[in-house]
């Protein structure tokens, strides 16, 4: 069978803790939800990336890759095919300025290793709870600063599996959004340019910037941060909530009651509650202010 073929060839490579079959994605993500991924890896280095990728080729099986699913709805039917988890890639290097991770490496643990070395640049990161990759992809950011200020080179493993090494001319960012949204590789690393700093100021920031989140966003619940970006000129959450949608639910998915641009999983939800939920959200600032809303979280499956 061709399941048995794939499955063996992966295993030619990849460790049995690298390597599950129909584990469910509720596990992987921050909102707690979505069904089973066929095939669901976790390669501790770019050659296994780039082996799993030639697997998938080969089979003509689809590939998705998931960061730290903090910023993403998967669901309920699960995903088809291979599932790339990159929180086994890990490694961190610094040199002088430049901090070089691989995309697995989270955020907030970043943050922390710069303030270690007396750098300063990713204070705005501590309490996005993203990978590095994850991060690149979605041009991350907070009180006005993104990834995309301080990535110098991105590694990537393209759909042939071959590895390349992208330089800042090489990439766009924008609100929300890079280059990388629109080709299909998997970011397997980047180098982040810094500058030496004082670690007094960087860690009162950093303090700072968690003090306003907990104060600000419901970090209880499960969540997946803000679900819609924010219209030019308008906060998203200030929209929903003045439509009146503040702890509006449908089933286990409720609009917080803490923050409007934030849903959360209050115990039972389904993706579909989610999405049930973020299309009446889109309907009634749509009908109100005549503003669409786009979702900022990546749906897959
Ligand atoms: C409590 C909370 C607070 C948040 N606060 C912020 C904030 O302040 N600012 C902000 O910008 N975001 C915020 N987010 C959202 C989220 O953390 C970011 O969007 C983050 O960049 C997603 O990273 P991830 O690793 O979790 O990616 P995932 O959610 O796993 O994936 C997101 C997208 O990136 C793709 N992807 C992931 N990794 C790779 C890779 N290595 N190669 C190719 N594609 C990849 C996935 O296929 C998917 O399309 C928050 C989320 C939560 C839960």
């Amino acid at each position: 069978m061709k399941q048995d073929i794939i499955s063996r060839q992966l295993r030619e490579i990849l460790t049995d803790d690298e390597l599950r079959f129909n584990e469910p994605l509720s596990r992987w993500t921050t909102w707690r939800v979505g069904g089973p991924a066929e095939y669901l890896v976790f390669p501790s280095t770019v050659e296994k990336v780039a082996w799993v990728i030639k697997t998938a080729k080969a089979h003509n099986i689809p590939i998705v890759v998931l960061g730290n699913g903090s910023n993403v709805l998967v669901k309920d039917k699960g995903i088809k095919g291979i599932v790339i988890n990159t929180s086994k890639l890990e490694k961190v290097e610094v040199k002088g300025t430049c901090i070089f991770a691989e995309a697995g490496v989270t955020m907030p643990y970043l943050a922390k290793h710069a303030l270690q070395n007396n750098l300063t640049g990713l204070e705005f990161s501590v309490g996005i709870p993203a990978s590095l990759g994850g991060a690149i992809l979605m041009n991350a950011g907070a009180w006005g600063k993104s990834i995309g200020e301080v990535i110098k080179e991105v590694k990537v493993v393209d759909m042939e599996g071959e590895v390349k090494n992208l330089s800042k001319g090489d990439m766009v960012f924008k609100y929300r959004e890079s280059s990388f949204q629109r080709g299909a590789q998997v970011i397997v690393g980047g180098s982040l340019e810094l500058a030496k700093g004082d670690p007094i100021k960087i860690k009162n920031l950093m303090n700072l910037h968690q003090k306003s989140r907990l104060e600000k966003q419901p970090l209880r619940l499960p969540n997946a941060g803000s679900v819609f970006k924010n219209p030019e000129g308008y906060a998203a959450g200030y929209l929903i909530e003045s439509v009146g949608l503040k702890g509006f639910s449908i089933g286990g998915a409720q609009i917080s009651d803490k923050h409007a641009n934030f849903i959360v999983n209050t115990g039972n939800a389904t993706a579909e509650d989610i999405l049930n939920l973020m299309e009446r959200t889109i309907h009634c600032v749509e009908s109100f202010y005549g503003i669409h809303l786009e979702p900022e979280v990546s749906i897959l499956g």
